[in-house]
């Protein structure tokens, strides 16, 4: 469909809060405190003396046998923000990396969908992706170095969630979900006025105007 500003979202790190399910099986595993394992100030788990062979062995027992993608923390905010934009008539399009290993797509696939009705995070589709950075949207959400590099590298807007392993990159940066809120509501109003026969945008703030000030 033309005309619609399409907004690609990362799950893990920017609506999932993916660093504690993973810490508590960690530390259940390890035998440690999960308050012992903190939150990683560079990408990995390194700082935790997980090494890349250790970290897959660790992430398939989270996601297969814990069923950790399941039971997620949802981020502050991230569930009415999304709807909120929704209405404003931005196409959500979730976009995850998870099936960047070579097993358990079913479970991943199945617990990804499930969580994402459990928590109401609207989406008018979903990719799954292997390590391809870009899926055709008009702006991007994600906190992973590798990927913001790539898609910036690409050309794309790219707004960092901010986590403390990525505060190397400049440019548009959320700490919380208003602030993400905020960049797209404007960047999609400002592609509306390239594109006046968007339709739905006016109506759509309409809504977010009635939403805003407490009626249905
Ligand atoms: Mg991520």
């Amino acid at each position: 469909m033309s005309g619609e500003f399409v907004f690609g979202v990362d799950l893990d790190g920017v609506c999932a809060d993916y660093h504690l399910g993973f810490r508590d099986v960690v530390a259940t595993e390890l035998g440690v405190d999960p308050e012992s394992l903190s939150r990683p100030t560079e990408w990995g788990y390194e700082h935790w003396g997980i090494e890349a062979d250790d970290f897959s062995r660790l992430h398939k027992l989270a996601v297969t046998e814990k069923r950790m993608l399941r039971n997620l923390p949802v981020m502050d905010g991230c569930p009415d923000a999304l709807w909120r934009l929704s209405d404003l008539g931005v196409w959500i399009r979730i976009i995850t990396h998870r099936l960047y290993v070579n097993w358990g797509h079913a479970v991943t696939v199945s617990d990804t969908v499930e969580w994402l009705d459990e928590h109401r995070i609207p989406y008018r589709d979903i990719c799954f992706l292997g390590d391809k950075p870009q899926v055709g949207a008009d702006a991007y959400i994600d906190d992973a170095p590798h990927n913001i590099d790539a898609l910036r590298r690409a050309g794309h807007t790219v707004i960092v969630f901010d986590q403390p392993y990525n505060r190397e990159f400049e440019g548009l940066r959320a700490a919380s979900w208003w602030e993400v809120e905020e960049i797209i509501s404007d960047l999609a109003a400002r592609t509306a006025a390239r594109q006046p026969q968007l339709p739905g945008l006016d109506a759509g703030a309409d809504r977010l105007n009635r939403f805003q000030s407490g009626q249905s």
